[in-house]
């Protein structure tokens, strides 16, 4: 805890000054006065706490010192010093500076993004006694419920919101007005770091009876207290003292040494007494001591081959994509590449899309890798990425493996970066600010480290795929699955024909039922993947058609059977399901549509003896739901696990033999131009899942455009194809990889003024950008969200523009010229560069 305020204006001769990086949206470094008591302390890289404006207090971050006072301004003192070393090493102050330049927001949201928030500040309102009141010689009266917090408060002061949760919080304000007012009590601010560390109470001998003659001595006297006897034995037997005197130090864990036949106030005589004492140490948050089981796998032939190709890939490339079908051993090839560059040693930083992470791939690596390696992911707590953090930089975790913002992590001396899954959209970050992509910011942080980067994926990027075609990434296929397993088969459920024969139960296929039926009946598991959840995306009216929207957005509600609720997606509203139309009172009111709920309350319809899961976000909110969902799937307890995409990634199960998937329609006619990757990419890493190992996968897809090309060239497995046909597309309409897009949204709350921006925006853009190209202006497919009116522009920048940088900085001069107008200063603007 650091007080901060009797600390101002103590000194005012203080000659150097330090720049600081603070987390605010100003695209500028701020200059404050270091006091001369910290001027041998200071560091680059170190954080400080400073005054910002006239009561907030920051956490920033020192990025240089210098002796050069600013000359339009008084500048303000660093309270203090956080940190004995630095947080932020150079390397991620340039990593921090490209990220912002080049998406287009400030360094400042850059750190704040990038600093776990238990390495910032928050500052607490803080209740004491007033020292110069005194109760008997006031002349005011005071409440009971004042007198009662008058002598809560003596001898210690209260947070603020403690006090309001002793008292409710309604009352609080006008009590601690009243006794301020009254002179009794004092507000004042603490600064505190919100980082605790975890301790661990532990017992040890006092020095008085370290030696064999005192010991002695000590049994004599508990001959008669045989409770405290055995306790005393236990510690002698846990902690060899008398061999190793020094190991006393560290005593042993009380947890540890009372087992359930000693007495706990056994023990607190003893430690009364002087015989044993207590203290408390800071313990890890992760395990300390498990060790790595070494079983090495012996890599294959045709993996064998591809590590040599991708070394050799590497002399000549930063980075290298290694393009394997679903199953072919990538994970055994990046362990093998992790544990040489551990060995060479240099820093390992593995990426993941965030729910590939939270489970089994976790345990794979540990069993190899130990405790030294850390993991990072949005799961975890505040601490835990701290510690995560601080392991880094005191060298317990050479290896990370982690989802996009370990990219924030302090590496000093990375040597390689695996992006596994490169194709994934969850490393694209959406909102807020840095709006960054971390496979992207990979390549760069790489450079930064002379480290290399290896791309990994069965169903790459198609702007990944282009550059490893034009060379400038090394490329290396595993084409073949590892040992028998072959690729699944894939058929298609011709919905239509279905139709007219009469052979779809609710939504499913006759074809999919049946062979749900023969992998049951041979004891094998089944996928379901369903890309929306809930019970059904949309309700009506039968009678006139009225479907029920959200308040607040312009989208019509999921109707979740489970809350028995109708919900926007978008900003969590909620209403009952009305029980007559509110148009005609109509009681026809109909789902429409289906979800993965609806899926699961069919199967369990059709297949009343199987064991059905349902996995998707309202089924794994708690820390533990995802991984409880795929161990009961692992152990064979659940039959058929339906779910969204969270069933498509990166999970490696025996006994799945068949996987179902609806509404791939839905997917390939979705308005966009990535709409044919996506549903390349999600229909062949569902289909991954099945028959990975003895037994032969199947794949039952449920489509009414069974002569679509697009699932013709999955179906062949034609990856060469597909991607041709993409770029041939991408080409012609001049999409990536053959241009650059920016995407700007304008938001206002008045969807008129919100239009006029987007207009003004687009004129002054076609006078700074002359010969670029603008889309738009025009509304997003979903046009209001949480009661702000949307309106969105694209710009198109040439691929290989040797303008961009100049582009970009004409876009934000643009922007700053509208929200100087008045009319147009309330409506937001949101860059975001290479969307996804
Ligand atoms: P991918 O990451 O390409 O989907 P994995 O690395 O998960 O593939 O491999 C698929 C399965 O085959 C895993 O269970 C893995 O342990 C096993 N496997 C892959 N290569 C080998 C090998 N050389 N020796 C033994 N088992 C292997
Ligand atoms: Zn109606
Ligand atoms: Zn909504």
């Amino acid at each position: 805890m650091v007080e901060i305020f009797d600390q101002l204006d103590t000194e005012t001769n203080s000659t150097l000054f330090a720049e600081l990086l603070l987390p605010v949206p100003i695209p500028k470094l701020f200059t404050y006065r270091v006091p001369q008591s910290l001027n041998e302390k200071i560091m680059v890289g170190q954080r400080a706490i400073v005054p910002f404006g006239d009561r907030k207090i920051l956490t920033g971050v020192v990025v240089s010192t210098h002796s050069n006072p600013p000359k339009d301004y008084e500048a303000k003192y660093i309270f203090e010093l956080l940190d004995d070393f630095p947080s932020v090493s150079e390397i991620q102050f340039k990593l921090f500076q490209w990220i912002a330049d080049y998406y287009l927001c400030t360094i400042g949201e850059v750190m704040n993004a990038a600093l776990p928030s238990g390495l910032k500040l928050s500052s607490e309102s803080m209740v004491q006694l007033n020292p110069a009141f005194n109760l008997e010689e006031t002349d005011y009266d005071f409440s009971e419920k004042e007198r009662m917090l008058l002598k809560r408060l003596e001898g210690e002061s209260l947070e603020y919101s403690a006090i309001s949760k002793l008292l409710g919080v309604k009352q609080v304000y006008s009590l601690l007005k009243s006794l301020v007012r009254k002179e009794a009590i004092i507000l004042y601010e603490e600064v505190k770091e919100k980082y605790k560390p975890r301790t661990e109470r532990r017992i040890r001998l006092t020095e008085a009876y370290l030696a064999a003659p005192t010991l002695e001595t000590l049994f004599e006297t508990l001959a008669a207290k045989p409770k405290q006897e055995s306790i005393v034995l236990k510690y002698l037997q846990d902690v060899p003292v008398l061999s190793h005197a020094e190991q006393n130090k560290h005593g042993i864990a009380r947890k540890q040494l009372m087992d359930d036949t000693l007495s706990e106030s056994s023990l607190n005589t003893l430690i009364k007494n002087g015989v044993l004492e207590e203290f408390d140490v800071i313990v890890s948050r992760f395990e300390e001591e498990t060790l790595p089981d070494y079983h090495i796998i012996q890599l294959s032939e045709e993996q064998h081959r591809a590590q040599v190709e991708i070394l050799a890939s590497f002399k000549d490339h930063n980075t290298t994509l290694l393009q394997g079908v679903t199953g072919s051993g990538k994970t055994e090839l990046y362990i093998n590449m992790i544990r040489q560059a551990l060995e060479g040693g240099s820093q390992v930083l593995y990426l993941l899309p965030e729910i590939a992470l939270t489970t089994q791939i976790v345990q794979r690596l540990k069993k190899i890798f130990g405790t030294s390696m850390g993991v990072y992911h949005s799961k975890f707590s505040d601490n835990e990425r701290v510690e995560v953090w601080n392991g880094i930089l005191n060298g317990r975790f050479k290896f990370v493996v982690g989802v996009r913002s370990a990219i924030f992590l302090p590496f000093d001396n990375l040597g390689l970066i695996i992006v596994d899954e490169e194709h994934d959209s969850s490393y694209k970050q959406q909102e807020p600010a840095p709006r960054y992509h971390a496979r992207d910011v990979a390549m760069v942080m790489a450079q930064l480290h002379h480290a290399k980067v290896l791309l990994g994926s069965a169903t790459p990027a198609v702007e990944t795929y282009y550059q490893a075609l034009q060379g400038k990434y090394g490329y290396v296929k595993l084409d073949k699955r590892f040992g028998e397993a072959q690729l699944p088969t894939l058929v298609l459920a011709d919905m239509g024909r279905e139709r007219k024969q009469k052979t779809i139960k609710g939504e499913f296929s006759g074809l999919l039922l049946k062979n749900i039926d023969e992998a049951l009946a041979k004891k094998e598991q089944v996928i379901i993947f369903q890309n929306r959840r809930g019970y059904s995306p949309m309700v009506n009216c039968e009678d006139c058609g009225w479907v029920p929207k959200c308040v607040n957005c312009a989208v019509s509600l999921t109707y979740h059977q489970y809350r028995h609720a109708l919900v926007c997606h978008y900003c969590g509203y909620r209403e009952a399901l009305p029980q007559h139309c509110p148009t005609c009172s109509s009681t026809r009111i109909k789902t429409v549509g289906y979800g993965t709920e609806k899926l699961e309350e069919e199967l369990k319809f059709h297949f009343p003896e199987a064991h059905v899961q349902r996995m998707d976000l309202d089924t794994t909110r708690s820390k533990t739901g995802y991984e409880t969902i795929i161990d009961q799937f692992e152990r064979g307890e659940t039959n058929i696990l339906v779910g969204t995409q969270m069933v498509t990634k990166g999970l490696d199960f025996d006994h799945v033999s068949l996987v179902g998937i609806f509404n791939a329609d839905r997917m390939i006619h979705f308005p966009d131009f990535r709409s044919y990757e996506r549903a390349f990419q999600l229909i062949t890493q569902v289909s991954g899942r099945a028959g990975r190992r003895a037994v032969a996968g199947k794949v039952v897809i449920q489509t009414s455009s069974p002569d679509h090309p697009l699932l013709e060239t999955i179906l062949k497995h034609s990856f060469e194809k597909f991607y041709n046909d993409q770029l041939a597309d991408r080409r012609m309409h001049s999409y990536p990889p053959f241009s650059r897009l920016i995407d700007v949204t304008l938001k206002h709350s008045d969807k008129k003024i919100c239009q006029a921006s987007a207009t003004a925006l687009f004129e002054l853009l076609r006078t700074a950008l002359p010969g670029t190209k603008i889309l738009g202006p025009g509304e997003p497919m979903i046009s209001k969200i949480r009661n702000q009116f949307l309106m969105s522009l694209l710009i198109k920048i040439p691929r290989g523009s040797s303008e961009l940088a100049v582009l970009k900085q004409a876009l934000v001069k643009c922007i700053y010229q509208l929200l100087k107008e008045k009319e147009h200063r309330n409506t937001r603007v949101v860059m975001d560069v290479d969307p996804v």
